[in-house]
């Protein structure tokens, strides 16, 4: 029997990765449902491809669009769906076995929640659908027994290094640290008075991953570390102090866990996302990912250095957040989407993106994050609360 495959996302850098891995073993997994925000040229393609039982197109007047295009093709069959609604619908269909959560930001969180809460196995890159949510995902995948597989490169590094038969969310026995690696992006070493006027185009430019825009902007800021470093405390139930974060400019080792016996362990590879995703689909098996051999001898050396929070206050700013607890890790997430947003539209610089984070953060207080409807009202203040910010800054 072929898995059903649900990928929410399935335009972007993840979803396009993970479609390349199913296809080299598509005796293995059958392609249910494809989503998309609003780029419907792509999706055509992949339907025509992959010929999905149903899509989304969350935008309405996308959604029309599409309907149209796909009459008279060769898969007029294809059911489209419309609406954020839509994607819960999809993401726990029956003969939905795995979801790949590849949206970005705060829009995957309900439909990834949804899969969990139906025991799907989730194929987990939507790092800020978890750390806006916290311990609820995670409490979410405990009670279903929903199988949560990490596709973020580090944690699923991390997850190979864990002992036997590990399962995220368990507290791993026998470990002591782990070393979150990072490659620094690609103002590791500009001048710092230079950081300033940074362009969206340089921002997005980064040294070894090809990725989507805001998580490449992020990786520029490091708030994509310390997002993974809130993301790996919930997903291996470990302490913000225990996790050691590794500036390794090179990206071979995808990060690494210190077992209380002195040895550690790590994971190497190509940079190339097709190794989780490809891990993650053949679990707890392994197949062919289509990413070449790791010639060792190219890499030639590998360089580890302390990272630098002034360089970096995003990094710092998520430190505080999981400290503090509560909501905090929410209003940061949101914080940081709008601003990067912001950045993007070229209506914020790139040094006042951590600006804008820890101003909107001041106006919170960490109350406790222990419903849904919290999480996504704070979700909503901060968002208000970090435009009236950027529009403080520009006036
Ligand atoms: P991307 O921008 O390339 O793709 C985003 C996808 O989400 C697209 O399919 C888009 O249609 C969809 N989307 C965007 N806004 C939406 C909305 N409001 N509602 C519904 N769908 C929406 O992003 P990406 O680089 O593929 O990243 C996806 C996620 O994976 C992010 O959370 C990112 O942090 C994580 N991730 C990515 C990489 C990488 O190498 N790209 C690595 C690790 C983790
Ligand atoms: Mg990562």
């Amino acid at each position: 029997m072929r898995k059903g495959i649900c990928i929410l996302g399935a335009t972007g850098s993840i979803g396009v990765s993970t479609l390349d891995v199913v296809a080299r073993h598509s005796h293995l997994y059958k392609v249910i449902a494809l989503t998309a925000n609003t780029n419907i040229t792509d999706l055509y393609e992949q339907c025509l491809a992959h010929h999905p039982e149903v899509v989304v197109v969350v935008n309405e007047a996308k959604a029309a669009e599409f309907k149209e295009l796909l009459k008279n093709s060769p898969v007029a069959d294809i059911q489209v769906l419309s609406g954020a609604a839509a994607l819960e619908h999809v993401a726990t269909l029956y003969n939905v076995d795995s979801v790949m959560a590849a949206i970005v930001g705060a829009a995957g969180l309900l439909p990834s929640l949804a899969a969990a809460k139906a025991g799907k196995t989730i194929l987990l890159a939507n790092k800020e659908a978890l750390v806006m949510s916290g311990a609820i995902f995670m409490d979410a995948v405990e009670k279903s027994g929903a199988q949560l597989l990490p596709i973020d490169s580090e944690h699923n590094a991390i997850f190979q290094c864990m002992p036997a038969a590990y399962t995220s969310g368990a507290k791993a026995k026998g470990v002591r640290r782990i070393l979150l690696t990072a490659s620094g992006g690609p103002f590791r070493q500009l001048p710092i008075e230079k950081m300033v006027d940074v362009t969206p185009a340089q921002a997005v430019a980064h040294p070894n991953w090809d990725m989507g825009r805001k998580i490449s902007v992020d990786s520029a800021t490091m708030m994509n570390k310390g997002l993974e470093m809130i993301e790996a405390c919930l997903l291996f139930d470990m302490k913000p102090e225990q996790i050691q974060i590794v500036i390794h400019p090179q990206s071979v080792i995808h990060s690494m866990v210190d077992y209380v016996d002195g040895t550690v362990l790590a994971q190497m590879g190509n940079p190339d996302m097709r190794i989780p995703i490809a891990y993650s689909l053949a679990w707890p098996e392994r197949f062919d990912s289509g990413v070449a051999p790791l010639n060792i001898f190219d890499v030639a050396r590998m360089d580890f250095e302390e990272p630098d929070l002034q360089r970096f206050p995003c990094l710092r700013l998520a430190y505080e957040a999981i400290n503090a607890g509560g909501i905090m890790p929410t209003v940061l997430n949101a914080a940081n989407e709008i601003a990067v947003e912001s950045f993007l539209n070229e209506q914020l610089r790139f040094t006042d993106i951590a600006v804008i984070i820890e101003r909107t953060m001041a106006q919170f207080t960490a109350t406790a994050a222990d419903s849904l409807s919290f999480i996504l009202d704070a979700d909503a203040q901060a968002r208000v609360v970090a435009n009236q910010q950027i529009s403080d800054l520009s006036h």
